[in-house]
């Protein structure tokens, strides 16, 4: 047996054999002289193909993981699309008059090469898309088909030096127990599908030849792998994958189970969104309501902002969807670590601290008032209330209320039907914390980022990997922050809620149900862990 250690990007356990995937690298050979007329053409036509597969591929994807997670392939059409790319390959053609393939090969080099460079993590993951996206424009040049990667019968444990998202999504699902990379982070994205479709992954395992067929043990708890285990390591894993399949199936009977402490205090355990899709996957959970539904996703991945119609269309099936419970609408929180290069923030060398969320909302309230126009006529099918992210001073509440207020008259002189829009402020800055007496004052209730309240208490970059052993969510400045908003809020009538992960982990439920938390919303997948742990806590002990 040999034992391997590697990086668990999602958790669980596969028993299995490895099916090696070889990634077969497509080259371009130049030609010179060719017919740039000719060569134009035949990009053009290649990118209008590439464009039909990355939309199958988009469809494949939201119904395997989740809109949320198939967002990728929009992101790649994005880039297909994109100016400097496209021309980079255009002017190849034209100046030096070499043919489309190996055009397109050289503005893959250059892009790559210059994302891979950069600091940022996220950077770098574009790095792979336009790789990923190169490749697919190569194989149409060169007509090769796609084919869907054959995997054996009996469902194997897929290896790979690296695995892009077009390949991950393109396995057969149900012969696939789980994937070994040498490659990727825990935000790559070929970790994000395999979180959603709930099957381990481990990066950084060096693929070997031989292990090609071997029978292996993946444990993502530990992130190890054991090749050719022996029979007591077998049956040992064998044992903890079946005690983890009975923890899930018990968390599974609790579909139906109220929120509520074991002496009865009852709890609101909301969902966090970022469409539609996932809005269905929080009630298949029975969540109370949406806690947080981060519009953003609305805005990422496309080359324009969404309309009014658009946005009106997404909030109104959220809000009929849950049917009466609440759904709290975060306003647009771009910036930072969420670009669309439309907005055209340009370059900062501070993002966290820069021109984001409510910031860019206030500077153009034009961006605003859509959003809020079609989130007051959403309001009319269902119980919807609206929170600002990012707050940090009194003024911004107050401008951004009376940016809402303005929409609320306009609609309502167009005789437009809505319902009642509760107002909340997001707590994700120190400020905002400390002045939470006065804050209440402005809002009926406070929802606490806790992402960003660490990251801004601690002045620790939440994006930055090598920060993680400071990114600490057990930190007593930050709990202290928490503990006092949650005491001035109710002081002031007002409720709290907290949206961001520390809500989500059960070893910090209890703490947050005695400071007197009103709300937890957590992520679906957290959802029934999350229940599991209220309902094992008693408050009157
Ligand atoms: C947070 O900051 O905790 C939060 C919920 O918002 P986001 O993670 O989207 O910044
Ligand atoms: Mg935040």
């Amino acid at each position: 047996m040999e034992t391997v250690q590697g990086r668990t990007v999602s958790d669980g356990i596969a028993i299995g054999r490895i099916f090696y995937y070889r990634h077969i690298r497509m080259t371009a050979v130049r030609h010179d002289d060719a017919d740039v007329r000719e060569e134009l053409l035949r990009y053009e036509e290649a990118k209008i193909r590439a464009s039909s597969q990355l939309r199958e591929l988009f469809e494949k994807a939201s119904k395997e993981a989740g809109a949320e997670n198939a967002a990728i392939f929009k992101a790649h059409q994005a880039l297909l699309e994109d100016e400097a790319y496209g021309n980079f390959i255009i002017d190849r053609i034209r100046g030096e008059k070499v043919n489309a393939e190996y055009a397109a090969a050289l503005a893959g080099e250059y892009f790559e090469r210059l994302l891979s460079g950069l600091e940022d993590e996220d950077t770098r993951e574009r790095a792979a898309d336009v790789r990923d996206v190169t490749e697919r424009l190569l194989r149409i040049l060169s007509s090769q088909m796609e084919e869907e990667p054959l995997l054996p019968e009996e469902p194997v444990i897929v290896m790979a030096g690296d695995l892009s998202p077009s390949e991950t999504i393109r396995f057969d699902r149900s012969r696939l127990l789980g994937f070994l990379t040498e490659q990727g982070s825990l935000n790559c994205h070929m970790a994000i599908l395999a979180r959603s479709m709930s099957l381990p992954a481990l990066t950084a395992i060096t693929p070997q030849e031989e292990w090609d067929g071997k029978m292996v043990i993946l444990d993502g708890q530990t992130g190890t792998l054991y090749v050719d285990p022996d029979s007591r390591t077998m049956e040992r894993m064998k044992r903890k994958k079946e005690q983890l399949e009975q923890e899930h199936r018990e968390l599974l009977s609790l579909i139906h189970a109220k929120d509520e402490t074991a002496d009865g205090t009852r709890v609101k355990l909301y969902a966090n969104i970022g469409n539609v899709a996932d809005a269905k996957e929080a009630l298949s959970y029975h969540a109370a309501g949406i806690g947080l539904f981060r519009s953003e996703f609305l805005y990422l991945g496309r080359e324009d902002y969404p309309s009014e119609e658009e946005q009106f269309q997404a909030y109104r099936q959220v809000a009929e969807q849950l049917d009466g419970k609440e759904v709290i609408i975060r306003t647009l929180d771009i910036g930072a670590d969420k670009q669309a290069e439309y907005f055209g923030l340009g370059e900062e060398s501070n993002p966290a601290l820069g021109f984001r969320a409510i910031r860019i909302c206030l500077m153009r309230p034009e961006i605003l008032k859509t959003q809020m126009r079609a989130i007051y006529r959403a309001s009319a099918y269902g119980r919807i209330s609206v929170m600002f992210p990012m707050i940090a001073s009194l003024w911004e509440v107050q401008e951004a209320k009376r940016i809402a207020g303005e929409v609320r008259d306009e609609l309502n002189k167009e005789g437009v039907p809505m319902g009642q829009v509760a107002f909340g402020i997001m707590i994700e800055t120190p400020a905002a914390a400390v002045m939470s007496d006065v804050l209440a004052r402005e809002a009926e209730f406070f929802s606490i980022g806790t992402n960003d309240l660490l990251q801004y208490t601690l002045a620790v970059d939440r994006q930055n990997e090598k920060l993680e052993p400071f990114y600490d969510a057990r930190h007593p400045a930050v709990l202290r922050l928490i503990e006092q908003t949650v005491k001035n809020a109710h002081a002031a009538g007002c409720t709290v809620g907290i949206c961001g992960e520390m809500g989500a982990d059960p070893e910090l439920t209890e703490t947050f149900l005695r400071m007197g938390v009103d709300e937890l919303s957590v992520s679906p997948s957290a959802l029934l862990k999350v229940r599991q742990r209220i309902r094992e806590i008693r408050l009157d002990k």
